[in-house]
């Protein structure tokens, strides 16, 4: 098996298998792109066609072409290595699982047997009665009930549990998929839903992950969710995503509505490009999945101002990563399910007019804020400019300015200062957590690292020379020390240079390391003046330490009144300090 996985990966480019999915620009010996695992403006996703591996210095995802297929399609490694394989021409035989797989693997089946025991009882079932005409009242189909499995959890204590645990599960597996709580006193466990309607909640792939439960009365919470499992993260979860998204990228649009009922209501009038959040808050992970199938995003919310508050977050992640964002406005008090069952024709061509989100916004500030007197004007700009700082477009940009210059009746140059502001603010902010990110993955000292990173840029025939320049004193950090040690005893023995081979040398923490560093994102600049200038920022590093040291022994040889030894010292002091200001 470990020898189909290297068949695989050394007949499959990892360059094709990213700039299937993100177009990918020559960066020196690597290539760049903008992250499709996070949202992000200037380019922080490398990869090496040497290494054949990708890293994201913003959002740190890694791997090879199989780790970053299974992130980007968000199915298991095992799935991702049939797919590779069909791709690269490998017939693969039967693969052992991992530990973390096989557990997977059993929380999917629980979850299965769970939604077809729900689904027997809703449908075969006097128990299931209620809530199939619960259902059937709020205008659900009979073959809608069957494709989605909707399902029933009976109001009995563990019927469920016992249903698992005779399938062959332990209480403990019950309890670990959500399916079940302890119970606070005793022992033994209760079922987590019960007399409730029951909505499976499935992965992008189809798996069922976890449940939705609606009350079937007025009881409070109307939903509960599956607590996170090992197969369920509720910020990852689009509802129905599996069946919409080919629909989704066909439109290059996506429309997302709230709940299960309203999404399940779109798709069975047609609008099959429908998928659900939990909530009205949009996760940047859900927006990065959507992203790579849509251009568009139809947002069907409630238009009270708590909902407009609680989306504006993702509507601002979504606007940066480029994604086109309307609103349906519906009629006063109307949720989606209802609306599109009373007027089908209505609501699709709401759907068709839906205006850009900054109208829904200007209109919202305007009818809250007087634009005729200065504090409105104020609040209202306050409001609205935050909107458009997020958009990605320029173009967009200008337009929407001058719309809200005409609003307010002020000049447009005000605005544009004003957004000026904003964004120089934004830009700190964005560049702070990206670094705060990096070093979270590498934590590395910034320049050595730099230092390294055009080292192993430099043309292989010239690495010799190249390293020479380095003296092992120059380097603090103990990872790239020991790097350096590695590099250098390696090239005696070496007459050509392979990043590749040199590699192969290493063991698996000082590979890591080394891997990252050859992905390091550089400027397109003379690299051997750039070297030059990194060298002379860590050399510069180092002095400012020996100085620190020499400080201290200073201080100690006066205590000891040794003026000669003091001489000496301060000596070394100037030196070193003519050398950090460059005069040497
Ligand atoms: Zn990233």
């Amino acid at each position: 098996m470990a020898d189909q996985i290297e068949e695989i990966k050394r007949k499959l480019d990892i360059v094709d298998v990213v700039s299937s999915y993100v177009p990918l620009t020559k960066s020196g010996k690597n290539y760049k792109a903008l992250c499709p695992f996070h949202s992000e403006k200037t380019p922080s996703f490398m990869v090496s066609p040497t290494l054949q591996i990708f890293k994201c210095f913003g959002c740190s995802e890694g791997g090879d072409a199989l780790s970053f297929y299974s992130a980007i399609e968000g199915v298991s490694f095992g799935e991702a290595l049939k797919e590779m394989a069909k791709r690269a021409g490998v017939k693969l035989v039967s693969r052992k699982q991992s530990p973390e797989e096989r557990q997977k693997e059993k929380f999917y089946e629980i979850n299965r047997l769970a939604s077809d025991f729900f689904h027997h009882l809703l449908t075969k079932h006097d128990v299931g009665k209620p809530a199939l005409g619960f259902l059937k009242k709020r205008g659900l189909s009979k073959d809608s009930i069957e494709e989605f499995n909707l399902g029933y959890a009976p109001r009995s204590w563990d019927s469920l549990g016992r249903f698992i645990v005779k399938k062959g599960y332990t209480v403990t597996d019950l309890l670990q998929s959500g399916l079940a709580s302890r119970k606070d006193q005793g022992r033994g466990y209760y079922d987590f839903f019960r007399g409730r309607a029951m909505f499976p909640l499935r992965s992008s792939t189809g798996r069922v992950i976890g449940f939705s439960g609606r009350a079937l009365g007025d009881e409070q919470p109307k939903y509960i969710n599956t607590t996170e499992t090992p197969v369920f993260e509720k910020r990852r979860l689009l509802y129905n995503f599996d069946l919409a998204k080919r629909e989704i990228k066909k439109k290059k649009t996506a429309i997302l509505v709230e709940g299960e009922l309203d999404a399940i209501a779109l798709y069975e009038k047609g609008l099959k490009n429908v998928t659900a959040t939990k909530g009205t808050a949009l996760s940047s992970e859900q927006i990065t999945t959507l992203s790579r199938f849509a251009n568009n995003l139809l947002l069907c919310f409630d238009r009270d101002a708590a909902g407009l508050e609680a989306t504006k977050k993702g509507i601002f992640i979504a606007q940066s990563a480029g994604l086109e964002v309307r609103a349906i406005l519906l009629p006063e008090g109307k949720d989606p399910d209802e609306a599109i069952r009373e007027d089908e024709d209505g609501f699709k061509d709401l759907v068709e007019k839906a205006p850009p989100i900054f109208d829904f916004y200007l209109e919202s500030a305007l009818s809250r804020f007087d634009p005729l007197t200065p504090l409105g004007k104020k609040k209202i700009a306050g409001e609205i400019l935050p909107v458009v700082k997020s958009l990605a477009n320029e173009v967009e940009k200008a337009g929407y300015l001058s719309r809200l210059a005409k609003e307010l009746d002020i000049d447009e140059k005000v605005l544009w200062k004003q957004l000026e502001k904003e964004e120089a603010i934004e830009g700190e902010r964005v560049f702070a957590s990206s670094v705060k990110e990096t070093s979270k993955s590498s934590k590395l000292p910034r320049k050595e690292a730099y230092l390294f990173a055009m080292l192993f840029s430099v043309p292989p025939s010239r690495i010799k020379s190249t390293i020479r320049k380095i003296a092992l004193e120059d380097i603090k950090d103990l990872k790239l020390l020991a790097l350096l040690e590695a590099l250098k005893g390696y090239l005696k023995d070496i007459k050509r240079f392979r990043l590749e081979n040199f590699s192969g040398k290493l063991d698996g923490d000082l590979r890591r390391v080394f891997e990252e560093l050859v992905l390091i994102p550089l400027p397109q600049t003379d690299v051997e003046e750039e070297f030059a200038k990194a060298l002379a920022a860590v050399k510069k590093g180092r002095f400012i330490r020996e100085r620190k040291e020499l400080l201290v022994q200073v201080r100690k040889a006066e205590k000891a009144e040794k003026p000669a030894q003091v001489k000496k010292l301060q000596r070394q002091i100037q030196e070193l300090s003519r050398k950090i200001d460059g005069k040497d």
